[in-house]
């Protein structure tokens, strides 16, 4: 029983602040970014260090609390929030610091992925993440990490060298490829199932100004636009990526007028080779079909990193549904076009994330990570403002889902999934489940940190 006596011992340990139902802040700092999530937790506290970590984790594990990690409180599901436990808020973490000699950047455990950007570009530098700023480094990191860089550089866990973590048991303990070798590879796709990580060490990559942004095509030629794309980007070279998405025109700058809400496909490109080269490489692609908006140039690495965030900033409703994807045939093109003319709202959307090029060069079990021999990551994202809308965005996420399952891989990218039960989860790590399991039996027997994709503890 959480009484007063024995929350203060918890306050008293801490640094940070703690943060209870009736106070002030309590519903502020119980939000997370998809506001379809309201979960109300008993505690939330702020940790300041890695010394407020353990003293959570211990607290928990002594009060039998749920416990939840919360990094930058993007995941869809919210899973950095709990119902009546207690929430490890690590967002007063978010310090960064860059080693320019030897292009490793460090960031703390609640870190946004925008802290690391503006670090890294100061030096030229960037580390692969995802495309909004202001999601968190923890949870993204921690699932695999997508971006616009996955071609060039891998995904985001391909360029983790080493975590400093708190177990369940409350120890800290590094973990590379040397040290506790067996927790680095659980930790790198394997989601927040076996500690809260306090710091996260990165490769970083001299890259400065990338060549990229958006090019729109009418929707009445996205089945060819998406059957040229599919064979297109598969061979194109690793320093060109580019995801495929439906849309609908946001309604002001930098989008002309006649364009304004319109439903649209188109790719959002990003070349992060040599700049010089960057207009010959985009030749053949403007010259096949010239597109109805074109806004790709040079452009700094985090200007690129930020800019879907005025779009998409905290507090709307949100329900995605994703799968990995071997093909794109052509019943599967004509389901995209039936279900991409059919976006609910505004800002829902569907993406194509390539996943290939240097992210395919890791073998299959060289992290969680199972599906490299894919060649997207898909998501059917249902987003609106109004909750009156919760329904109606849900539906066709689901909807397009459904119809486009059968032309999947089977599993999906974990940090691109709602609450979906365990067969989802096994089916995302595939043959690596076993690993993981035996991993969360060391290193969570108890399964503390279950608010998340959860593995079980092997028996
Ligand atoms: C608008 C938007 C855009 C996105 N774009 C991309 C994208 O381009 N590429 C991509 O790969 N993903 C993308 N995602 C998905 C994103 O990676 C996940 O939602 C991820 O879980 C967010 O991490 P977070 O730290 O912000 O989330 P949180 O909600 O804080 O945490 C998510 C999970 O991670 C765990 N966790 C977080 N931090 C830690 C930590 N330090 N230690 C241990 N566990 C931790 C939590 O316990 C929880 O289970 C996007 C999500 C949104 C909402």
């Amino acid at each position: 029983m959480l009484n007063d006596a024995v929350v203060a011992t918890l306050e008293s340990g801490l640094r940070g602040e703690l943060i209870q139902p009736g106070d002030a802040k309590y519903d502020a700092a119980r939000a997370v970014y998809n506001a379809m999530i309201q979960r109300r937790p008993s505690l939330i506290a702020r940790c300041v260090d890695v010394a407020d970590v353990i003293t959570c984790v211990n607290f928990a594990r002594a009060q039998k609390l749920p416990v939840s990690i919360r990094g930058g409180g993007h995941n869809a599901a919210g899973l950095g929030v709990c119902d009546d436990g207690l929430v490890i808020d690590l967002s007063l973490m978010r310090w960064v610091r860059v080693d320019p000699g030897k292009r490793t950047i460090l960031a703390g455990g609640g870190a946004l992925w925008g802290d690391v950007d503006h670090a890294a570009h100061a030096f030229g530098l960037a580390v692969p993440a995802g495309i909004i700023s202001t999601t968190g480094v923890g949870g993204l990191t921690l699932g695999g990490g997508i971006g616009h860089l996955t071609r060039q550089c891998g995904l985001t866990i391909d360029n983790l060298l080493a975590v400093d973590m708190v177990l369940a048991d409350g120890r800290f303990v590094t973990a590379n490829a040397k040290e506790n070798a067996d927790l680095f590879w659980a930790v790198r796709g394997g989601g927040g199932n076996f500690g809260v990580v306090t710091a996260f060490l990165y490769k970083a990559h001299p890259i400065h100004t990338n060549y990229a942004g958006p090019m729109l095509y009418p929707l009445e030629d996205a089945a060819e636009v998406l059957r040229w794309y599919r064979t297109f980007i598969v061979k194109a070279p690793k320093d060109l990526n580019g995801f495929f998405a439906f849309l609908t025109v946001p309604p002001g700058p930098p989008f002309p007028a006649h364009l304004h809400n319109k439903k649209m496909c188109g790719i959002v490109w990003c070349y992060s080779g040599p700049l010089k080269k960057a207009e010959k490489v985009f030749k053949p692609i403007r010259k096949r079909k010239t597109p109805a908006l074109d806004l790709v140039g040079p452009i700094p690495h985090p200007a690129l990193q930020s800019m879907f965030d005025p779009l998409y900033p905290p507090g709307h409703q949100w329900y995605w549904k994703a799968d990995f994807v071997r093909e794109i045939n052509d019943d599967a093109v004509a389901l995209h076009v039936k279900y991409g003319t059919e976006l609910p709202t505004m800002l829902s959307t569907m993406h194509l994330y390539p996943i290939d090029g240097t992210a395919a060069r890791v073998k299959n079990n060289a992290t969680p990570w199972a599906y490299r021999d894919a060649k997207w990551a898909m998501v059917m994202v249902g987003v609106d403002p109004d909750p009156a809308n919760k329904e109606k965005i849900s539906a066709w996420a689901r909807d397009y889902w459904t119809a486009l399952h059968p032309y999947s891989a089977g599993g999906a990218y974990v940090n691109f999934m709602m609450e979906e039960g365990d067969d989802r989860v096994r089916a995302t790590y595939g043959k690596n489940y076993e690993r993981l399991a035996k991993a969360k039996k060391k290193y969570d027997p108890s399964n503390l940190f279950r608010v998340n994709q959860n593995i079980r503890p092997a028996k």
